[in-house]
């Protein structure tokens, strides 16, 4: 029997289930399919349990930090509490049933299996099969890349899900990947007392950063004793049953008792069954125009549209795919200031284009750079005080085509940044505005000096 309804939407993660509980508000027909938990990567492995762990991990080099600031404290890492925070307060011990009855709560319709598109219209799941009237979402998301690295197969190696998941810590880890996810449980593992090395096979780490702050990282995660392998392509794995060997292409392996995979994420297309409504499954993503339409009446929102994998894109996507879909008025999609955040400590908030990716586009490119340590609220700050501020003009539009904040709060820095980028702020107001003395979002107004 085929159930009638107007619409269905496929993985209620981040995207799916913003978009799922909005349409079914808006009073049409929803069913939610889902084959994992309600809310996807972000809340259960990804952005929440991870910032509590780098809360944890930054309380901790606070605290180290009151000898040189206030006297004398003594630090104990622990990770029980950490852990337990995880399981009770962050996943309900990865469960959704909140997050379930919150979308039924909403009057849309929850299955749990896998779905998979059997036509136009049309998506099985658990033997039933819905037609949808209005149209079908995708928002799928990703998964984490794993390598076909020799050895590496049918040994206990770590996602992003273990690693989220972990009770006990162990005395080393090695870490495959230096990028945001790879250097951000790299530093909170090594300010708890794991022994972590990051192995990169590109020549530095956050390689699709600035060239300051892939430095910046490695400085500041040197300093918690995280160490380094760049250009080193992995090239083998051992496992004895007790210890990892990661044997890199230059120079000595690496051992390790634990091997976090953290070199990527990837949309998972081939069993959605996208052939049955003229959507290549072989793709990398899926191709969405500015409304989110991959095809007549099929949608994609999030990580599964190569747009950037963030909790911020799906969710932008997802409220441009609701009014798309009730023929609301809107503007379209806008990517020019998309922003990202590495939560390591300096954070390093980055939105827009960075100086190579502007000259490459043919831009007249012209840079400004301010170290935060040099501003008075980094000097004030004093330890822990890295970072900087580089913004990437176009000189010929006299506006902002990207930026960087690095610092202790480089992610909230950027808002202003991101702003300017995305309404084409001239640098000329920009300069002439007042900046609260003595903020860290001062090192704007310095950078802008520095604008040549
Ligand atoms: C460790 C880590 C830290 C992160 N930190 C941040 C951060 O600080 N800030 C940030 O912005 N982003 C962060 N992210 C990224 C963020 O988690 C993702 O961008 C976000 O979850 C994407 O949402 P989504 O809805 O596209 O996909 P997901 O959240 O991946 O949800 C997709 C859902 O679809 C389901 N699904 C897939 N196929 C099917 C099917 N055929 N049938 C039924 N269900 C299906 C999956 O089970 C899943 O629940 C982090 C990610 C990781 C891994």
């Amino acid at each position: 029997m085929v159930r009638q309804v107007d619409i269905v939407v496929v993985g209620l993660g981040v995207g799916g289930e913003e978009v799922a509980g909005k349409l079914a508000e808006a009073g049409l027909s929803v069913v939610g399919i889902e084959h994992n938990l309600v809310g996807g990567e972000c809340p259960y492995w990804g952005c929440v349990p991870s910032k509590m762990m780098i809360r944890a991990g930054n309380a901790l080099t606070e605290a180290r930090r009151v000898e040189q600031l206030a006297g004398q404290a003594q630090v104990e890492p622990d990770w029980a509490p950490v852990a337990k925070r995880i399981r009770e307060e962050a996943t309900d011990t990865w469960d959704d049933t909140v997050a379930v009855e919150r979308f039924t709560g909403k009057g849309g319709q929850f299955v749990r299996g896998y779905g998979t598109l059997v036509g136009p219209g049309r998506v099985e799941v658990g033997g039933e099969v819905y037609e949808a009237r209005r149209g079908i979402v995708l928002g799928t998301g990703t998964s984490a890349v794993i390598p076909p690295i020799e050895g590496l197969s049918g040994t206990p190696y770590w996602t992003n899900r273990e690693a989220i998941e972990v009770e006990e810590l162990p005395t080393s880890l090695a870490v495959l990947g230096g990028g945001a996810i790879g250097l951000e449980l790299a530093q909170v593992f090594a300010r708890f007392g794991v022994r972590v090395t990051v192995i990169e096979a590109l020549d530095r780490i956050l390689a699709l950063e600035e060239p300051e702050s892939s430095e910046l990282a490695t400085k500041a995660l040197g300093r918690d004793g995280v160490e380094f392998r760049t250009g080193a392509r992995a090239e083998r794995i051992g496992y004895d049953g007790g210890e990892f060997t990661v044997h890199v292409e230059s120079g000595a392996p690496v051992v390790a008792e634990k091997l976090l995979v953290a070199i990527g994420r990837r949309a998972q297309l081939g069993e959605l069954g996208l052939e049955s409504v003229g959507l290549d499954s072989a793709a990398e993503q899926i191709e969405v125009d500015e409304r989110m339409r991959a095809g007549a009446a099929i949608w994609a929102v999030g990580d599964v549209t190569g747009h950037g994998a963030f909790t911020h894109m799906a969710m932008y996507q997802a409220g441009i795919a609701v009014r798309d879909i009730l023929g609301q008025e809107g503007p379209p999609a806008d990517y020019r200031a998309v922003p990202r955040v590495t939560f390591t400590d300096p954070e390093i908030g980055g939105v827009g284009l960075t100086e190579a990716q502007a000259r490459e586009r043919g831009i007249p490119v012209r840079t400004g750079l301010a170290q935060v340590p040099s501003s008075a609220r980094g000097w004030i700050h004093k330890v822990g005080n890295d970072g900087f501020v580089k913004l990437v003009a176009d000189a010929e539009r006299g506006v902002l085509v990207g930026a960087t904040s690095a610092g202790p709060v480089g992610g909230e820095v950027l808002a202003p940044l991101t702003l300017a980028v995305k309404a084409e702020v001239p640098v000329e107001t920009l300069r002439h505005m007042i900046y609260a003395y003595p903020t860290f979002h001062r090192a704007i107004e310095d950078s802008l000096r520095d604008l040549r």
